[in-house]
């Protein structure tokens, strides 16, 4: 991994408006992702963590703008991303790709294998020659472990994680210098998932990519993950190196989540298990620390003001009045 960003998100914010009615106020929004930054370095596997709908796969949206966002910027390779329009826009989008949860449904039936990875060569025009494009196809089928017969199949005729291969081909076929993978394996069966963060590990290394990895797999991400942020109701909880936030966990909303893995077994985020009460509607959050309904050590000033992430340690960042020192 570099220590040269790569990319940096500052501010990012998405509010979805409410219409006025039975539950909910004019001028009222869902704040899907609230106030989020952070900076992710080339070859880095930054991984982001919570519970469902705490606005991590909204934010990886956002970093790509397949969702725009509501507020804040997105600079990739010291481009401002967010400004960017029409031919500008898609050859930015040449560096920075999405892998989807659920390879099926993201792969258009109607294409072979071919087309599918050919796609996003061919809208980019970057090998005008036939056979070299062909070779291309050929060898980004190898690097995934594709076979190359495959090639005239459609979607339907593979398993789940070889569909999951093809997407992972579809995103690295232009060699973007960062790939968002949005929860890859959690719709795949146990077995294949190591392979497929296997193959994702590999590439990594031959090709120098970054990731943002999506997920609510706490053992997944422990294994994969060079940083991890955790997001509660759309904002960063804490953020830090793996093997500190794995051991030195700060944030009493973290220190919640990662008690769980050994009780879940497989790593999984079950708001059930893992903490009482129900995570309140981003639609109304509470005041002060958003978590604060939740928080065994809440006090009166957790009510009332927001915490900032502050860094508590070296590159160890928390959003929580206890490490306020002084204050
Ligand atoms: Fe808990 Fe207060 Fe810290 Fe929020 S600020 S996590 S409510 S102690």
């Amino acid at each position: 991994m570099s220590e040269k960003e790569l990319l940096r998100v500052e501010h990012l914010k998405k509010y979805y408006p409410l219409k006025k009615g039975f539950m909910s106020k004019a001028g009222g929004s869902v704040k899907a992702v609230d106030d989020i930054s952070f900076s992710v370095n080339e070859g880095e596997t930054f991984a982001v963590v919570g519970e469902s709908g705490c606005g991590k796969s909204t934010m990886g949206k956002c970093v790509i703008r397949l969702v725009e966002p509501t507020e804040g910027k997105v600079i990739l390779d010291g481009e401002d991303f967010t400004a960017l329009k029409g031919a500008d826009l898609k050859k930015a989008r040449e560096k920075m790709k999405l892998i989807f949860q659920d390879p099926y449904a993201s792969l258009n039936p109607r294409m072979t294998v071919k087309d599918i990875i050919a796609e996003p060569l061919d809208i980019a025009g970057v090998i005008k020659d036939k056979k070299q494009r062909d070779e291309h196809i050929l060898n980004t089928m190898e690097q995934v472990g594709l076979n190359k017969e495959y090639l005239s199949r459609y979607p339907h005729e593979f398993s789940g994680g070889q569909r999951q291969r093809i997407g992972i081909a579809r995103a690295i076929v232009l060699k973007p210098k960062l790939i968002i993978c949005d929860e890859p394996v959690s719709a795949l069966d146990v077995s294949i998932q190591a392979k497929i963060i296997n193959l994702l590990k590999d590439l990594q290394k031959q090709m120098k990519m970054a990731y943002i990895f999506i997920s609510h797999d706490l053992s997944v991400v422990k294994h994969i993950a060079d940083r991890v942020a955790v997001m509660y109701l759309g904002h960063i909880m804490e953020l830090a190196d793996t093997k500190e936030i794995y051991d030195h966990p700060s944030h009493p909303y973290t220190q919640a989540l990662f008690s769980a893995i050994p009780k879940i077994g497989e790593g999984r985020i079950s708001d059930k298990i893992v903490l009482s009460g129900d995570v309140p509607s981003p639609a109304d959050p509470p005041q002060g620390c958003c978590f604060h309904t939740r928080c065994p050590k809440a006090c009166e000033r957790c009510t009332k003001e927001v915490p900032q992430l502050k860094e508590i340690a070296p590159n160890h960042f928390s959003a929580c009045h206890l490490y306020d020192k002084g204050e």
